[in-house]
This record gives C-alpha cells, structure tokens and sequence, in this order.
C-alpha cells in the first residue's frame, strides 16, 4: 500500500472545536483536511443558538482559569478585521445561596488567580440589576470581564482562519469508518479515502462511539419578551442563578428597538432528557420544559413575558464529572481526542484548538490540561459509566 499521505491532520467534525483545531493546526503549517457530516455552523449539534457565556471567574475548577486567559487572547485575535465583536464583554453575576457551588467555587478561582470579582447582597443586587428578583440570604457576584460570544459566527471565522491557513475542509461528508496502522491513520468516506499522519477527534456527541461513559442530554433553550431592564442599552449583561431546583443562566436582550420586541434567551444549565439517537432527537417544545422554566421567570425575573417567542434543542455531552477530555487515546498512539465538553466548552474552543493542534503534531503541549487527561488521578474514563 502507498505511504504517501493526503495531509499530515484529519479532523473528523468542525463544529466548536473542530473548526478551532482546523484553524490552530493550519496556522502551525500542518496540511489538513477537515471533514463535517453537515455544513458550517449548523444546528444538530452543540454550537449553535446566537450566544454562549465567557468567564474567567471559573466556579468548575480554578485550573482552567489559565486556559481562559489563553483563550480571551485568542478570541480577542480572532475578531480582529472582522466587521463586529465576537466577544461582547458585558459583565456577568451569578447569584445563589452563598454556599451554592456557583457562588463558592467563582470566589474560589477568583481569589486563587487575583481575578476582580465583585460580591454584593440580595438587597445591593436588586438596586443594582433592576429586573431580577434576588432572594433574601442571596450572594451576588459579578465578574465584569465576563460575557457572551457569538457561537455561530465564532464557528465560521474559525473556520476561514483554517482556510485561508491552508486547510482543506470538506462539508456533508460524514466520516464512515477509520483505522490505525504503523504508518498513520486511514479515513473512509463516501467520496473515497483518505490518509494521514493523524487523526484529531472532536465529533463532538458523536465522540460517544469512541469514548467509553460520554452521557448525551437533549437542552431546551428558550426566547422570551424582555422587560427593559434586560435589554444591552440598559447596561444589562450575562446571568447565571444557581438554586436549589436548578442553574438557569440567560442573555441580555441583543434585539429591540423600532418594530421589533426585544427578546432573551433563557436555559436551564441543570437537567435535560437522555438521548439515544443523535440525528433523531425530539426537537420540539415539551410543556414540562416550558414550565419549569417559566417556574424561574416568575420568581426570578418577574417582568418578563412567559410566552416565549422562540425555541431550539442542543447537545451536552458530558463526562461523569463534567471536566472536558482532551489527550490523546490511550490506545491509538495516531488519534488525538477533544470531547465530553460538558456545557460549558465552547468558551475555551481556541485554546482546545490550540492544545489538539499541539498533541497532535508534537505529541504535548505547554498547554496546562493535565487535569483534563483520559486517565486522571483516582478515575478513569471507564470508570465514568
Ligand atoms: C444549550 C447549550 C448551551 C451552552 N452554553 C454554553 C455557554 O454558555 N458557554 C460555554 O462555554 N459553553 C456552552 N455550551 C457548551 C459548548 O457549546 C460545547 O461544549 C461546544 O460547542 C462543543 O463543541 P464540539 O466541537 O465538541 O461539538 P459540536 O460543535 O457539536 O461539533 C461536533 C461536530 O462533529 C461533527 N461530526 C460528528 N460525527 C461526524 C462524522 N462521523 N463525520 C463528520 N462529522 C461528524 C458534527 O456534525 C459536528 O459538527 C453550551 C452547549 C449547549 C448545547
């Protein structure tokens, strides 16, 4: 058989991830060609629906707190010489019992890493962010270098930054099978197949094929009228209420002014059913979703509308922990692997892009994610199940 390779990196998916490893693969001069079963920034899997939260005050784990300055330079490099921001840095509160795990783990990752959190009572906050309700013994903290990117168009200049680097990414071409031999990785597609010197997973819920105790949960994401208070000409910013029936977190109204309602989104972080068939998932509104949420705006943010205007389905894919995964396989010394992003991944996609693309041409990377290795300290991924 021909040794002589099509590229030196396939990535198999280009969605949140994919598109960012395309991108830091190609600018380090590797050949790559990038393969989606769909097109650019579709909606079927998890990178879709206009808005996802950043924040460096990181309540998970204070050791992604590196990772997040990385990426903050990143994305801030991205945008440049693009019409509009994609990182729209409009503050964010977390609001909750004080011992609640959002509240203790945010002061946490701040104090560890000098990081300006503001804290404030229940009744500080309600003079503060007029529109939200906050419950007496409530903590409030607010991280103004927080706030919301853009998902979609994230996507898709992460995307032309892999093209115009070289890379060859080819759309409605799922990846139907692949193996490994000494010589590198061969991918089968329907257009023919193609080899490499390695293989970049982020196939993103369909990484559950290949990795043992990934959990897939259907998310309902919700748009309802906004009270003026939430709207980005009233200053309003990113939220995120950790209770005790849930964590709900949300997005200041983006539209609004002359004909058009001003509109938020709305979702609940907690919860979500279990799914089996990934290109099957129900796609439409469940009451017993509607109501729990709406459960919240009554109590929460009292002004807003309960019908809501609008209504999608995307994909956690979570480990059992819910720290992301990104290593290399245990048993294919050619693949490298970036899944189980667990909810909360896509602020991070340029520097994962940056730690894959490092994986997967060096075999490490200066990149601290020791803490999101395959095998970590007292678990394994097995073990996850
Ligand atoms: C409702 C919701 C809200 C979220 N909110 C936040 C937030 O506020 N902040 C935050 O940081 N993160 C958030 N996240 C998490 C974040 O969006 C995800 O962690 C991230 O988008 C995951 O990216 P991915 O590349 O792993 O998956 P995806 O973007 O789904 O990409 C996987 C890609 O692989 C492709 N693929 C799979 N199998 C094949 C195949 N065989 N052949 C070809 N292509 C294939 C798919 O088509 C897809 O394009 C949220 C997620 C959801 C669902």
């Amino acid at each position: 058989m021909s040794t002589s390779p099509d590229c030196d990196v396939i990535v198999w998916g280009l969605g949140g991830m994919g598109s960012a490893a395309a991108w830091r693969l190609a600018a380090a001069g590797a050949r790559v060609i990038g393969l989606d079963q769909f097109g650019p920034a579709h909606d079927r899997g998890s990178s879709h629906g206009e808005t996802r939260i950043i924040r460096k005050a990181y309540f998970e784990h204070p050791d992604y707190v590196p990772l997040l300055t990385r990426a903050y330079e990143l994305w801030r490099g991205l945008e440049q010489g693009l019409a509009s921001p994609l990182f729209h840095e409009v503050g964010l509160f977390l609001a909750g019992p004080p011992e609640s795990v959002a509240i203790r783990g945010t002061v946490a990752a701040a104090q560890e890493h000098s990081l300006p959190l503001e804290r404030l009572t229940a009744a500080a906050a309600r003079t503060r962010f007029p529109g939200f309700q906050f419950d007496d013994g409530f903590e409030v903290v607010w991280e103004r270098q927080a706030g919301y990117l853009e998902v979609e168009r994230c996507v898709l200049a992460q995307l032309e930054q892999a093209r115009n680097h070289g890379a060859d990414l080819r759309f409605q071409t799922p990846l139907l099978a692949w193996h490994e031999d000494d010589w590198g990785v061969t991918v089968e597609t329907r257009q023919g197949r193609l080899r490499s010197r390695s293989l970049v997973v982020c196939a993103g819920p369909w990484s559950r094929d290949l990795v043992p105790g990934l959990e897939v949960r259907r998310k309902p994401v919700f748009w309802f009228p906004a009270p003026e208070a939430l709207t980005l000409r009233q200053g309003a910013g990113t939220f995120f209420f950790d209770l005790p029936e849930g964590q709900f977190y949300g997005f200041p109204s983006r539209n609004g002014g002359g004909c058009d309602p001003a509109t938020f989104k709305l979702a609940e972080h907690t919860g979500g059913d279990l799914v089996d068939d990934l290109l099957g998932v129900d796609r439409s509104q469940h009451p017993a979703d509607l109501e729990k949420i709406r459960g919240f705006l009554r109590r929460h943010i009292p002004g807003a509308g309960l019908e809501p205007t609008a209504h999608g389905v995307c994909l956690y894919t979570l480990t059992a922990d819910h720290h992301f995964l990104v290593d290399r396989h245990p048993d294919f010394s050619r693949v490298v692997v970036g899944a189980g992003f667990s909810g909360h991944g896509f602020k991070f996609t340029p520097v994962i892009g940056q730690a894959l693309a490092d994986l997967a041409l060096r075999g490490g990377t200066s990149l601290p994610i020791g803490f999101l290795a395959w095998q970590r300290p007292g678990r394994t991924i097995p073990d996850f199940r």
